[in-house]
C-alpha cells in the first residue's frame, strides 16, 4: 500500500551523515484521492523507525546469530561477543556505575515488571497517577512484592510533584522504599525533575526507577550523572525493531530475588529436589537470549551518543515550537500540559480539537492529508483523562522524531486547521 523510491533514507543529513538516517523516511502513502504523498509519521512516541545505523548492525550479525553463552561454536562465540558487547554499549549509553546491572528485557512494561518482582518483600512503591500504565501498575499486579503502593495525584507543577513524593515517602513505613517516575511524559512531553526526585528519595532512604522510554530517545540520560539507582527502556521507541528493552542499575534487590521467568540459562545448577539460579545478569534473562534485539538495541544506542545530540534536540525544539505555535493559532484546539505552557518538552504534542472526537480527525488525518498519529488515552488513562477539557473523551498525539521535516509540520497545522474549521 506505500511505495518507497529507495529502501533507506537518511532524514538529518549533512552533519551527522547517516548515523541517525532512518529506514522507510521516504515512503508515499495513498490519501482517499488516490493521489499519492509523503508520509508524515506523527507517532514516533509509539514506535520509531529503524536507524540506517541498526539496520546495518542487523545486517552484519544475521549471517551468525546463535544461541548465546552455550555453544563452542564459532556462530555461538560470535554471537556472545556480539551480545555481551551490546550490553556494554547500553551500559555507556546509561551511564551505569561501576557494578551496575544491564538486563536484557523484552520491553520498558517488562523491565518494570521484573523489577515489581524484585524489590524487598513488603517494599512501599510511591508512584503518580501520570505515569503510563508500564510504570504504574506493575506493582499492584500478580507477582508483584511491592507491600503497599502509594498512588499520589497528577502534581500541578513540578514543584508539587518534588513536594508530594517527598511526603509520601517520609511517611512511608519503615523499610525498603522505591519511587517510581517517567522522565519524560507519552501524553505531554514534558520532562520530569528526576534528578531533583531522585534527591528527595535518597534524603528520605528509599530508590528510584526511572522510566526513560520516552526520553532517551530525545536526551541523554545518565544512571551515574543523575544518581537514579534504575532506568528503563524499550528499544523500538528509540529506533531500534521490536523485541528488546532493558532494566539497569543497582544489583543488590535483583541478584536477591527469584527469577520470575523460569528456565535454561537463569540456572547454574539444577538436581532432582533444587535448583540455583545463576548471577545477574543471566538470572533474568531466562531462554535463549535475543541477540538481534540486544545488538539492534544497542547500535541505536551507539548512533544516538555518536550523534551531535545538540544539533538533533535545537533541531526537534523549533519542530516542536513551530507545531505547539501553529496549533495555538487554532481556534478550538487545545494543547494539553499538566505544567507551565513553556516547562521544557520532548517532541510529543497531544491536543484535541473542539467540536470534533479525536478518531475521527486522526482518521481524517490519515486519509486526505498523509498525516499519522495516534488518538485515544494513550496507556495512561488517568494523565490523559485529568488534562481533557470538558465535552472531550480522548485526545490526538503528534509526536516527533529524526524524520520529520518542516513541512510535516506544516502539513499537520494547516490540516488541522482545514478540519477544526469544517467542524462536525
Ligand atoms: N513508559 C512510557 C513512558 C511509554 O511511553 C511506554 C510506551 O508507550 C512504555 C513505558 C511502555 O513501553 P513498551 O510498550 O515498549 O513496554
Amino acid at each position: 500500500i506505500a511505495e518507497s523510491s529507495r529502501s533507506t533514507d537518511a532524514a538529518v543529513p549533512a552533519a551527522d551523515g547517516d548515523a541517525v538516517g532512518i529506514l522507510g523516511a521516504d515512503v508515499r502513502v495513498p490519501l482517499v484521492t488516490g493521489e499519492r504523498v509523503d508520509y508524515a509519521n506523527f507517532d514516533y512516541a509509539a514506535s520509531a523507525p529503524c536507524l540506517t545505523a541498526v539496520h546495518r548492525a542487523l545486517e552484519a550479525a544475521l549471517p551468525y546469530y546463535a544461541s548465546v553463552h552455550r555453544g563452542a561454536g564459532f556462530h555461538s562465540q560470535v554471537s556472545t561477543d556480539a551480545y555481551e558487547r551490546a550490553r556494554r554499549s547500553v551500559a555507556g549509553f546509561v551511564g551505569a556505575r561501576q557494578g551496575d546491572a544491564v538486563v536484557f528485557v523484552r520491553s520498558t512494561t517488562d523491565a518494570l515488571n521484573l523489577l515489581a518482582r524484585s524489590v524487598p518483600d513488603g517494599c512501599t512503591v510511591v508512584v503518580f497517577a501520570s505515569e503510563h500504565h508500564a510504570s504504574l501498575l506493575p506493582w499492584q499486579h500478580r507477582g508483584s512484592r511491592a507491600g503497599r503502593v502509594v498512588r499520589l495525584p497528577l502534581p500541578d507543577s513540578p514543584r508539587a510533584a518534588v513536594e508530594a513524593a517527598r511526603a509520601a515517602l517520609g511517611s512511608a513505613p519503615e523499610g525498603p522504599r522505591l519511587l517510581c517516575v517517567t522522565a519524560a511524559s507519552n501524553v505531554t512531553g514534558e520532562i520530569w525533575p528526576v534528578e531533583e526526585l531522585t534527591g528527595v528519595a535518597h534524603a528520605a532512604g528509599a530508590r528510584i526507577v526511572v522510566d526513560a522510554a520516552q526520553l532517551v530517545p530525545h536526551r541523554a540520560f545518565s544512571l551515574a550523572a543523575t544518581g537514579a539507582d534504575y532506568v528503563a527502556f524499550s528499544g523500538h521507541k528509540l529506533y531500534a525493531p521490536f523485541g528488546s528493552g532493558v532494566l539497569a542499575g543497582r544489583t543488590d534487590w535483583l541478584r536477591a530475588a527469584t527469577p520470575y521467568l523460569a528456565g535454561g540459562g537463569a540456572t547454574a545448577n539444577v538436581t532432582e529436589d533444587d535448583v540455583r539460579w545463576n548471577d545477574l545478569p543471566a538470572r533474568h534473562e531466562a531462554g535463549s537470549p535475543n541477540v538481534l534485539g540486544a545488538v539492534a538495541l544497542a547500535a541505536a544506542c551507539d548512533a544516538l551518543s555518536a550523534a551531535d545530540q545538540e544539533r538533533l534536540h535545537e533541531r526537534e525544539q523549533a519542530l516542536l515550537d513551530r507545531l505547539r505555535a501553529g496549533l495555538a493559532r487554532i481556534p478550538g484546539v487545545h494543547d494539553l500540559g499538566l505544567w507551565d505552557r513553556d516547562h521544557p518538552r520532548v517532541g510529543i504534542v497531544s491536543f484535541v480539537v473542539d467540536g470534533l472526537a479525536a478518531d475521527l480527525v486522526a482518521a481524517a488525518l490519515s486519509a486526505e492529508y498523509g498525516i499519522g498519529v495516534r488518538d485515544g488515552l494513550f496507556c495512561a488513562h488517568l494523565l490523559t483523562r485529568g488534562l481533557l477539557p470538558a465535552g472531550h473523551t480522548q485526545a490526538v498525539r503528534a509526536s516527533l522524531g529524526l524524520g520529520t521535516t518542516e513541512e510535516h509540520v506544516d502539513r499537520l497545522v494547516g490540516a488541522v486547521a482545514e478540519l477544526a474549521a469544517r467542524g462536525p
